[in-house]
């Protein structure tokens, strides 16, 4: 997925995903990458067919389907579409849904009320009375995998449905780093504090607009004592005891998998 100004211009095949209310609209075959532009009204506050990014050597548009109107096509979920999709387009179909949620979340400026303009060229709202920029939102999150003596550290989430359990995971708070939030939300949810930080790798979650930052820590101290606001049972759990995890694709399954191919080793 190659991401350029939302102006360029090659003469290269277009492609479109259709977005309304939230979901995708999929073709009779069932394809979420359209060939033809929709043809259809637009959602009031979608301005014109944006360019998400270049894709397997075609540039790759995001048209928002007016709300209500009645079309042939077939509502689906976008969230559980990528579930299905595996490397670029799990990445080309995060960026478009993000895109269309920030577009929906900016159509006034947050400093004066006025209505936006999508700005010339840029990814960007900008406001004409007051000449504010808003730009698509995103919210760092730390996910770090806790490696103790007796396995790894899972906890199991309030949100999440009964039996599943997963890596500790937060929002990054204004002004802090990334390396002290890492800290702070394993002491904060389970009571344990951590050592030997290693960063892993990172992962875009569209669900809205988190950027996942995957880490690696040793225990260092502590027994588990849960926050019972985020995290309701936490435990160490090894390879032949592992409770229901979250989907493969997702960066919280390859922290743990990879936590555990330490404790093996260990
Ligand atoms: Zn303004």
């Amino acid at each position: 997925m190659l991401i350029k100004n939302r102006t360029a211009t090659k003469a290269i095949n277009k492609r479109y995903i259709y977005a309304q209310d939230g979901q995708l609209l999929l073709s009779k075959q069932g394809n979420w990458l359209h060939t033809d532009a929709s043809q259809m009204a637009y959602a009031d506050w979608f301005p014109e067919p944006l360019l998400v990014a270049e894709w397997a050597g075609e540039d790759i548009y995001l048209e928002v389907i007016a709300e209500h109107l009645e079309t042939p096509l077939t509502p689906y979920h976008g969230r559980e579409m990528m579930s299905q999709l595996t490397g670029s387009e799990t990445d080309l179909l995060g960026r478009a849904l993000q895109l269309s949620h920030w577009l929906k979340d900016h159509q006034y400026c947050g400093r004066c009320g006025h209505v936006n303009k999508l700005l010339q060229g840029e990814y960007g709202m900008g406001c004409p009375a007051c000449g504010h920029k808003q730009y698509p939102r995103l919210s760092p999150c730390i996910i770090v995998a806790v490696n103790g003596p007796n396995g790894v550290l899972l906890g199991h989430n309030k949100r999440f449905p009964a039996g599943r359990y997963s890596v500790l995971a937060g929002f990054v708070e204004a002004g802090e780093t990334v390396e002290a939030a890492v800290h702070r939300e394993v002491l904060e949810e389970v009571g344990i504090s951590i050592t030997n930080l290693r960063y892993i790798d990172s992962q875009s979650w569209s669900f809205p607009h988190s950027l996942m930052l995957g880490f690696l820590a040793d225990y260092e101290a502590g027994d588990i004592k849960v926050d019972n606001t985020e995290i309701d049972h936490a435990d160490w759990f090894q390879e032949d005891n592992l409770p229901d995890l979250p989907p493969s694709f997702s960066i919280a399954r390859q922290l743990i998998e990879l936590a555990l191919k330490k404790q093996t080793k260990a």
